[in-house]
């Protein structure tokens, strides 16, 4: 099917495409990279009067490290997170999540920015977010704020952001000694959305979980932290493999993912609690091999 007729516009700022967001008065939509958007106009389940293209927006997609954060700028392709050495190198986890996204195509146009603000819960940045502790940087009339990724998905497909308000990036606080983060998805075909997914970040010291954060895709409405999991791995040694999966597991406690195509509720719960353990072994993998030791060998993976 062909989209509703729209008008549209190429902006040069971010300034500029609050102003027509604004214009548009809840009529228009941010043109990112297309993948989920130009679909649904197409099947006319979004049929915005305006559309307003960043792709023009210079210096928009950049992935840097600064202040002691690492900025990702909402423009970043998929392909450029996959293939950042500076990721790579600080939070591996993003080259994880990017690199299992769709496929080449979509992730040569897809930005990180538009898979955020879309906040569909199968996708797979979300999660990822959560369990980083991400803020995202939002821009409209009344100013530039920031707001963290706990409160920025709210609802399905419902975000934080105002009416007249772009996601212009993404800041992450640059790991600390000891990190590694990981995130594993489970998928029917390669490309296809996740069935169950897990995002895993912890912190190792003296050969034990110190802290960790899990946060699963597509369990909810909205990405879901798995607190009692979090909970049971602080203090587990990071030799010990099943007691590692063990509290990893708790990850699958209190959920209630929806049956549709992908499988049944009570499968994804075994996912889910599979899938943990495998995030969290594979993010102590990472912090004991680079990430252990206080100033962790810069390029080294974590
Ligand atoms: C075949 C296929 C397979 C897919 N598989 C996966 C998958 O496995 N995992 C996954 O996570 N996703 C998957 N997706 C979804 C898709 O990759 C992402 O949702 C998409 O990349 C979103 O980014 P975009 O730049 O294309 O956003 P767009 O499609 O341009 O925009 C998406 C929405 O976000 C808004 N938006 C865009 N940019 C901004 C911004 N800067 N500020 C505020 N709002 C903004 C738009 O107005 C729109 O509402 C798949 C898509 C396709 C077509």
């Amino acid at each position: 099917m062909y989209p509703a007729a729209f008008e549209y516009v190429a902006v040069g700022s971010f300034a500029e495409a609050s102003e027509q967001l604004a214009r548009a008065a809840g009529e228009g939509k941010l043109l990112s990279g297309g993948c989920s958007l130009i679909p649904l106009m197409k099947l006319r389940l979004a049929e915005p009067r305006l559309l307003i293209d960043l792709n023009r927006v210079p210096g928009a997609a950049g992935i840097i490290a600064q202040a002691g954060e690492i900025r990702i700028g909402a423009l970043a392709r998929e392909a450029d997170v996959e293939a950042s050495a500076l990721l790579a190198a600080s939070w591996p986890i993003l080259v994880d999540t990017s690199a299992v996204i769709a496929d080449p195509l979509v992730r040569n146009m897809g930005t990180i920015g538009g898979n955020i603000a879309h906040a569909d819960p199968a996708n797979d940045h979300p999660a990822t977010m959560l369990a980083l502790g991400a803020r995202f940087v939002l821009s409209g009339a009344a100013g530039t704020r920031e707001v963290a990724a706990a409160d920025f998905f709210q609802d399905l497909f419902g975000t934080a952001l105002g009416e007249d308000e772009v996601l212009t990036e993404i800041r992450i606080a640059a790991p600390g000694p000891g990190t590694g983060s990981a995130y594993v998805k489970y998928e029917r075909q390669v490309g296809d959305f996740a069935v169950a997914a897990v995002a895993a970040v912890v912190v190792v010291a003296d050969s034990r979980i110190r802290s960790a954060r899990l946060a699963l895709t597509n369990a909810g409405p909205v990405p879901l932290r798995a607190e009692a999991a979090e909970a049971a791995l602080v203090g587990v040694r990071v030799d010990d493999g099943a007691a590692l999966d063990e509290a990893a597991a708790l990850a699958g406690d209190g959920i209630q993912p929806w049956a549709d195509l992908r499988g049944g509720s009570a499968y994804k719960v075994d996912l889910a609690r599979g899938l943990a353990g495998r995030a969290v072994q594979c993010a102590v993998q990472r912090a004991l091999a680079y990430g252990a030791v206080a100033g962790a060998a810069p390029g080294g993976r974590r």
